[in-house]
């Protein structure tokens, strides 16, 4: 049980992690052990949509099978490849990732978040993924299903970066970080969905305090928006006598 919590976090943990095992969308970048592999997957899905990755992940790994070729590759052959996905900086980052990791890794990934984070293009999200999945490190991964989830898990209105960041910590099973970290987000991505989530299907339902205060559709709220800019504007009109 986490005290401030207060829920039973053994049961949450294979509750959802039985779901996943069972549940969980065939993916090609499913089960794949490889970092580099995996930090491909990782970077196409930040800003694309899954279908449109499934197309792209296998022809790319074809390409550039590793760090090695990334690196060697020319960047129109880059850009090339990556044509379609969109956000062109993205294959730019990660060449230039793949590049400082053959000249200051030795040509294998880092494995920490922050040695992840140092990298080109890799921010907190992408470096927790990459830790948890490709090395097994007891480490959140938080992206928009993972925060919409447990807004509504914990029913909080508007999640702040230092919540998410805590709560998705301590809710990852340090037996199966990776998994835990995909099953939450798989959960958010067919089941906890932003618009009429299948609640009935849930298997954490029991656990879940949006569902027992009715606020589910209200959580997460919306982020404040910042307000208008106003801008004072001196206008002066000269006029020539006449
Ligand atoms: Fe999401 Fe409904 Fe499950 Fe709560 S019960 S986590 S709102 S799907």
């Amino acid at each position: 049980t986490l005290p401030a919590m207060n829920v039973d976090l053994d049961r949450l943990r294979e509750d959802l992690l039985r779901f996943y095992d069972r549940h969980r969308r065939d993916l090609p970048w499913r089960g794949e052990e490889d970092p580099y592999r995996i930090l491909v997957s990782e970077v196409m899905l930040q800003q694309t949509r899954v279908e449109t990755v499934k197309e792209y992940y296998g022809p790319w790994l074809e390409r550039f099978p590793d760090l090695e070729a990334l690196a060697a590759a020319d960047e129109g052959d880059v850009l090339k490849a990556w044509e379609g996905l969109g956000y062109y900086r993205r294959a730019r980052n990660l060449r230039d990732a793949a590049t400082v990791v053959q000249e200051e890794w030795g040509g294998r990934l880092p494995g920490t978040v922050e040695e992840l984070r140092r990298l080109p293009g890799i921010g907190a999200y992408t470096a927790g993924a990459v830790a948890s999945i490709a090395f097994g490190r007891t480490v959140p991964a938080v992206d928009g299903n993972v925060r919409r989830v447990l807004a509504r898990l914990f029913d909080v209105a508007v999640p702040g970066a230092a919540w998410l960041r805590d709560t998705a910590g301590r809710l990852v099973d340090p037996e199966r970080p990776g998994d835990w970290n995909q099953a939450l987000m798989e959960l958010g991505a067919t089941v906890c969905v932003p618009r009429g989530p299948r609640c009935g299907r849930c298997p954490v339902a029991w656990a879940c305090r949006a569902r027992e205060a009715g606020t589910v559709d209200e959580r997460p709220g919306p982020t404040a928006r910042r307000p208008p800019r106003v801008a004072i504007i001196a206008l002066a009109v000269l006029r020539r006598p006449s």
